[in-house]
């Protein structure tokens, strides 16, 4: 059912992996891309065509584990498999991974797999059986003392619930029923709903077997007539296996109000390996501690020596109220705080497990994770000289074209004036193409403009396609030697469908290349959600097969923001584009590239 699954370095070196059937295009390179280099590992999955990927990370041993499968399969065991894997290759191939050495995984990889694939399977057909016997005795009503043979009778019948696990309402009822057949006195024949309908049978037939068994339950209480609560239930639900979780927080309360608590008792059942490493630290503490039931590791002066010894394995529960002060902080420089908390949560993955170095803070290396991280994400994936670009094409004999997108009032047509003036500065022939056939005045500002900048106006009026004027425009300019192109469209809505498809349709017909959203520094959440769905709006309403997307960002009013710098931050992560230049006030001279230093500096101050 799985597709395909690798074990690699986070540093590329793939260690092993298994192909299951023949992939269509790189799902994992597009994780790599989309996920991992771009601090979005705090994420569940990722989507990529008909796949779905699943990961985990071994941040110790610097280590990625990736899982493929088709999306329409839900495949429920995924995370197991995951942690399983994990345990098993971080505890046999230590000195392999450390040097980065192919590893041979593939029996113990089948081996693994079937073990979840079957107890999965297990599960579910326990739980299909019940709601079977369920539904069987729900329609059994008042004849109760009969359940045996209704039950039996019944079974084939419910069709409802035997292909599949069982509602949440279904084990609330037998819950229910479980507690009033065990509990009450009046009932001749408790009934027992056991996942097993043999079994289910044989205790039907000897309703006294519970306690001659010597079965050791307390009666419980519940009238019959009494209404019982969820909660209530819950309490008195042994059918119920304790998931491994609930029960190392048992024992972890027995061993507190008996023993004390050590170190390696806390419960990390995702990182198994992890609490070994616990238990080598609080090995050293065994002796200062014997019988005392006390733990010098415990106190806080303890945990205080150990977060600045090199002892720390850093957990969620140290990270976590660091992590969040800096989520604060970030908010508070206008990251949206959708982007902070997932940027957070990347970071959180890909520093927990990892040894705290002597005398650090943790609140030092977190600062350093989210340097590192904000610095990966601003860092430009391809080149933003347009310059460079525009000279290319010049020197190939043909005309570079830009369009500006972006809503009314932003900067569009001041931030287009000022690219305009910067190409023109150094020896370009520009022209500009007035497609905000749209809002009447537009043509006449870009013709203010373009008389200031002296530089053509290509225009057609207004009420005309404006993807044929671009069109039109483009053809002019190569025709006509100039060097660039730069055309201006109607600042919409992102939520105006007819103005939106208008938009597609340009950047589709006429394969700019270049798209440059336009955005205001000033925007919050809202601006973000502007910028993604003018976006998707390409994608959707593209009839191309490969449709453009939002290829670089001119953020404005850069100059009026102080340091609440952030939107740089969230409209970057949103489109994983960059800053290709930066407005800093009102004259066409006030444009810059993104300083990221400087960007990092104000964020985290
Ligand atoms: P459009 O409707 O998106 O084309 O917006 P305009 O280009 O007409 O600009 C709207 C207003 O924003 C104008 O007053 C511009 O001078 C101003 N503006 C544009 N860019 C900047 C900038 O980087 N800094 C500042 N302070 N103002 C800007």
């Amino acid at each position: 059912m799985l597709d395909h699954v690798s074990i690699f370095s986070q540093s590329g070196t793939v260690l092993w992996s298994r192909s299951l059937c023949q992939l269509r295009g790189n799902p994992v390179d597009e994780l790599v891309k989309t996920v991992l280099l771009e601090e979005r590992t705090g994420r569940k999955e990722l989507n990529y065509d008909a796949y779905q990927m699943r990961w985990t990370l071994e941040n110790k041993l610097n280590l990625v584990l990736v899982v493929v499968y088709q999306k329409v399969l839900q495949l429920l065991y995924v995370d197991e498999l995951l942690e399983r894997l994990k345990y098993e290759v971080v505890t046999q191939f230590q000195d392999e991974i450390r040097a980065r050495s192919p590893i041979v995984f593939d029996a113990a990889f089948d081996r693994i797999l079937r073990d979840v694939e079957s107890n999965y399977l297990k599960n579910k057909r326990t739980q299909a059986t019940s709601s079977k016997s369920i539904s069987s005795s729900k329609k059994n009503g008042a004849a109760r003392a009969d359940a045996s043979s209704d039950a039996d009778q019944h079974a084939g019948k419910s069709t409802d619930d035997s292909d599949g696990v069982a509602s949440s309402a279904d084990e609330l009822d037998r819950l229910k029923l479980d507690m009033k057949f065990v509990g009450s006195s009046k009932q001749a024949k408790p009934m027992r709903t056991g996942p097993r309908p043999s079994k289910y049978k044989k205790d039907s037939k000897k309703p006294a077997d519970d306690k001659s068994k010597g079965t050791k339950k307390p009666a419980l209480s519940f009238d019959i007539k009494q209404n019982v609560s969820a909660k209530d239930m819950e309490e008195f639900d042994r059918s119920k296996r304790l998931t491994s979780e609930d029960e190392q927080a048992m024992l972890d309360a027995q061993r507190r109000d008996n023993i004390g608590v050590r170190a390696y008792f806390s419960s990390r059942p995702l990182n198994m390996y992890m609490a070994q490493e616990s238990e080598i630290v609080s090995d050293d503490d065994d002796d200062a501690d014997s019988g005392s039931g006390w733990s010098f590791g415990q106190t806080r002066l303890g945990d205080f020596l150990q977060k600045v010894s090199g002892n720390k394995i850093l957990a969620r529960e140290d990270l976590a109220p660091v992590l969040d002060q800096f989520r604060q902080t970030l908010i508070g420089k206008n990251v949206a705080s959708e982007v902070a908390e997932e940027l957070c949560e990347s970071v959180m993955t890909t520093m927990i497990g990892k040894r705290l170095e002597s005398f650090t803070r943790i609140e030092t290396v977190v600062q350093k994770a989210l340097e590192t991280a904000l610095m990966r994400i601003l860092t430009p994936k391809k080149s933003t000289d347009v310059l460079r670009e525009v000279l290319a094409a010049r020197d190939a004999g043909r005309c570079y074209s830009i369009v500006f997108v972006g809503v009314n009032g932003v900067g569009k047509s001041t931030s287009l004036s000022k690219v305009c003036y910067y190409l023109k500065s150094r020896g370009v022939k520009v022209m500009i193409a007035a497609c905000d056939t749209f809002r009447s005045g537009a043509v006449e500002q870009l013709n203010q403009h373009c008389k200031v900048l002296d530089v053509p106006l290509f225009e057609r009026g207004y009420a005309k396609d404006p993807a044929s004027v671009a069109r039109e425009a483009v053809a002019y300019g190569n025709e006509h030697g100039f060097d660039c192109v730069l055309i201006d469209t109607a600042g919409r809505m992102q939520n105006n469908e007819p103005l939106m498809r208008a938009l597609a349709k340009l950047v589709s017909v006429n394969n700019p290349d270049l798209v440059l959203f336009v955005g205001e520094a000033l925007v919050g959440n809202d601006g973000i959600d502007q910028l993604s769905l003018f976006d998707r709006a390409l994608v959707d309403y593209s009839d191309r097969q490969d449709p453009r997307r939002v290829d670089g960002i001119v953020i404005t009013k850069f100059d009026t923001i102080d340091d609440k710098v952030g939107a740089a931050v969230s409209m970057v992560y949103k489109t994983g584009q960059p800053i290709m230049f930066v407005g800093t006030g009102q004259k066409y001279t006030n444009l810059t590239k993104l300083n990221i230093k400087t960007v990092l500096r104000s964020l985290l101050a």
